[in-house]
């Protein structure tokens, strides 16, 4: 594993020089970062997230369908959400697991999360019962509050569909949760790109998303030696980045999954490709060749 010693000047020069601008529009942020008020960026955010499985190119043309079915105010639609008129809205959504009745699903519960709680940040603060202690309970709390809500109104027998489900996975399970993480970094990270709405959670607790990107570059540069991508991991992968910066571990989740998704970084030894990168001294594709 590589020291935080050595870490720390080849990551903080990678988060400070890298070209946010040029990645955004080609990142799931595109899509909240679209709406100015806070309470339809954090309905759109979540409802990205949760979708956010697969490349962004293409959750993001379901998606699109779905958001323009939304109207100019996803939380006002959300809020007033009635599945018998609005429900037909979503009737060509289609992507992977998902169909339109897990989206009429979302909208019923977060229209009772909303009415309950009036943000989903106060819903997710509500089950924080420990705010300096770890994040993974909380998580786990606001994931259920989605998938224990009333859905009778969508799935008549009391069980929800296996691809409503799949949107809220439980860190409970073991599973890295990348998606909610997601959500969550995008809420209360305070630094660009990500927005910053949440000010009731401390970036300090935050845990980093790991999907395939992020797993190998973090492989590369020795921040974990996990061999699967599970919650654990994902802790491992955060422990290591706090022990460079403690106030914000995450901050260089962007950078490193953009520089592996963008190739960047082909994740091999590459002389062309790995002439410009700052992470060389710390590679291990790069080990005892200088
Ligand atoms: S040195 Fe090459 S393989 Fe290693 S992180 Fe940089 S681009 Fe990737």
């Amino acid at each position: 594993m590589t020291s935080p010693d050595a870490l720390r000047r080849p990551l903080e020069r990678l988060y400070r020089e890298f070209d946010y601008d040029s990645r955004v529009d080609l990142d799931a942020l595109r899509f909240p970062v679209r709406y100015a008020d806070p309470r339809d960026r954090e309905v759109v955010a979540l409802l990205t997230a949760c979708l956010a499985y697969g490349r962004v190119d293409l959750f993001g043309r379901s998606l699109e369908g779905a958001l323009a079915a939304m109207g100019p105010s996803p939380a006002a639609f959300v809020g007033a959400f009635d599945p018998h008129r609005d429900g037909a809205r979503f009737r060509d959504f289609r992507y992977r697991f998902n169909r339109p009745r897990d989206l009429v699903a979302f909208c019923v519960a977060a229209r009772e999360v909303l009415a309950r709680h009036g943000s989903l940040e106060k819903c997710f603060v509500a089950g924080d019962a420990d705010a300096s202690g770890p994040l993974r309970p909380a998580l786990d709390r606001f994931a259920r509050a989605f998938l224990e809500a009333d859905l009778r109104e969508v799935f008549p027998r009391g069980r929800p569909s296996r691809g409503y489900r799949h949107l809220f996975p439980r860190p409970s399970a073991g599973g890295p949760c990348k998606r909610l993480l997601l959500f969550l970094r995008w809420m209360v990270r305070r630094e660009p790109p990500d927005f910053g709405l949440w000010t009731c959670v401390s970036p300090a607790r935050l845990v980093i998303p790991v999907d395939t990107h992020v797993e190998n570059m973090s492989r590369a540069i020795g921040l974990t030696r996990r061999r699967s991508r599970t919650w654990r991991m994902a802790e491992d992968i955060t422990r290591r980045l706090a022990a460079i910066d403690p106030a914000d571990p995450v901050k260089y989740d962007f950078a490193l999954c953009h520089k592996r998704m963008s190739g960047d970084c082909r994740d091999r030894r590459d002389r062309v490709v790995c002439a410009p990168c700052g992470l060389r001294s710390v590679c291990r594709h790069w080990r005892g060749r200088g």
